[in-house]
């Protein structure tokens, strides 16, 4: 029950919240009106009683389809101290995130996230236009913007303006058929249909969406196959006036190993592209989360975060809720002085070379490249590895595959869990937070004394 439960909230609750709060209580008992719920610490306690046991309750309720007393333990005898001079500091450690991490293979992803609504986005310079096309497409899909690119760098909105068309759609005909697919996913249905040898479905499945979001399109770069299903599937959409709506973090002729025909095809409707907001969008964004969450938040504190956080709104609520989480642990009151410890605005990354980063990496954590571009499954060796990758992604232009081959040859995909994985935990927890900040400061250092 408890990981049916887990799974719902994680549609349902923001990333941070979810991994921070909800992910690390676990199921203790449950009776025929009652589920006792453990938790790590009295902070978590609290702050899921304030804040999150209705919404737990609810869930519980609909699975079980009938109301059940919520009860928080508080596990006895954690000697993990809450609070430290960093913030948050009870979450898991390094070493057995890693192996957590891996053993949960993720989830099938949510349909549509219900906080990705027209309501909830904020309309500024940078994403006029890409907000106004979504809005139109959505109104009336299959006419004027067919398909849809959305494009745009990583955490500004593309995900949620997509899942909003699909949102607007449902609201009006709650019978169409709306989906909502990555392009991994796209990929991954292709290649069970290959194998179970049931390819007439898989055709038939996507080809009667009314709407069809597939996120993240520039990953279809170099798969063949999938370039000349999804051509197909593209078509036989087009033809029939249904909407097709794409996301990329790049536009379409940029996409390496495109075939031309789909590139052409990508082109053929609307380009929207986004960029990062300015400031007062960034403080509305900010203001309108905080709403949305009740949270009570000073201007100076508002000012101060869009200040710091510049170029991603991902990591930009990420702090409002860093920020929130720790006053509340604290019990200090709101204020400039008292978040600015812990938010840690992130720190400039200067281009660096492939073996800059290896090296520091290898060094860092007393690994070999050797063990870096090997296959070794060994915790640490796997650990670093993935920092690694995730160091690179950040610190390089370099394309998930290239990354892929400085690591002696993993495929793209690995890359890709990695760096989420790694961006994930990053958010969740401050030590890995501060590890990986170490490793970037070192990696700049090195690489502006070699210039
Ligand atoms: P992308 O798909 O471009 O990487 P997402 O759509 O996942 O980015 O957005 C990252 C986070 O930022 C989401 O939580 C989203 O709700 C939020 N966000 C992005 N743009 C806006 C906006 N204009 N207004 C409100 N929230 C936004
Ligand atoms: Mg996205």
């Amino acid at each position: 029950l408890w990981s049916q439960v887990l799974e719902r909230l994680q549609l349902q609750l923001s990333r941070p919240t979810f991994e921070t709060w909800i992910k690390t209580a676990s199921a203790e008992q449950l009776t025929d009106n009652c589920l006792v719920l453990r938790t790590p610490n009295p902070f978590a306690r609290n702050w899921l009683q304030k804040y999150y046991i209705k919404t737990i309750s609810d869930v519980v309720q609909d699975i079980l389809g009938q109301p059940v007393e919520i009860q928080l333990l508080v596990t006895a005898g954690d000697d993990h101290s809450p609070i430290s001079d960093t913030g948050i500091s009870w979450s898991v450690p390094i070493g057995s995130s890693v192996s957590e991490g891996i053993s949960n293979s993720p989830p099938r992803l949510p349909e549509l996230n219900h906080k990705y609504v027209f309501s909830r986005f904020v309309v500024g310079s940078n994403n006029r236009m890409a907000h106004a096309a979504s809005l139109a497409v959505a109104e009336s899909p299959g006419r004027e913007f067919n398909p849809l690119f959305l494009c745009g760098g990583v955490g500004l909105g593309k995900t949620h303006l997509m899942q909003a068309i699909g949102h607007f759609r449902l609201d009006k005909c709650p019978d169409s058929k709306i989906f909502y697919v990555s392009t991994e996913q796209f990929t991954n249905d292709l290649i069970a249909a290959i194998r179970k040898d049931s390819m007439q479905s898989f055709r038939e499945h996507y080809r009667t969406a009314d709407v069809l979001l597939v996120d993240d399109i520039q990953f279809i770069e170099g798969k063949e196959y999938t370039q000349e299903e999804f051509f197909y599937t593209f078509n036989t959409l087009h033809e029939a006036g249904k909407q097709v709506v794409l996301a990329s973090d790049r536009p379409p002729n940029q996409i390496p190993r495109l075939q031309e025909r789909l590139c052409s095809r990508f082109s053929m409707g609307l380009i929207a592209d986004i960029q990062a907001p300015d400031l007062e969008t960034r403080m509305a964004i900010l203001q309108k989360k905080a709403e949305y969450e009740n949270i009570r938040l000073p201007r100076s504190v508002i000012e101060y975060i869009a200040t710091h956080y510049t170029s991603n709104i991902r990591e930009l609520e990420g702090a409002l809720i860093r920020a929130v989480a720790y006053v509340s642990i604290s019990g200090l009151p709101m204020t400039v002085e008292n978040i600015t410890p812990i938010l840690n605005p992130p720190i400039p990354k200067v281009k660096a070379s492939p073996d800059t980063i290896l090296m520091t990496v290898a060094d860092a954590f007393n690994v070999s490249i050797e063990d870096l571009k090997g296959n070794s499954r060994r915790r640490e060796i796997s650990w670093s590895r993935q920092i690694g990758m995730y160091l690179m992604r950040q610190h390089t232009d370099l394309s998930l595959p290239r990354i892929g081959e400085e690591f002696g040859g993993k495929d793209h995909t690995t890359v890709l869990y990695s760096c989420d994985k790694i961006g994930q935990l990053r958010e969740s927890d401050a030590t890995v937070d501060q590890t990986l900040r170490q490793l970037s400061d070192r990696i700049n250092l090195t690489s502006q004394t070699k210039n």
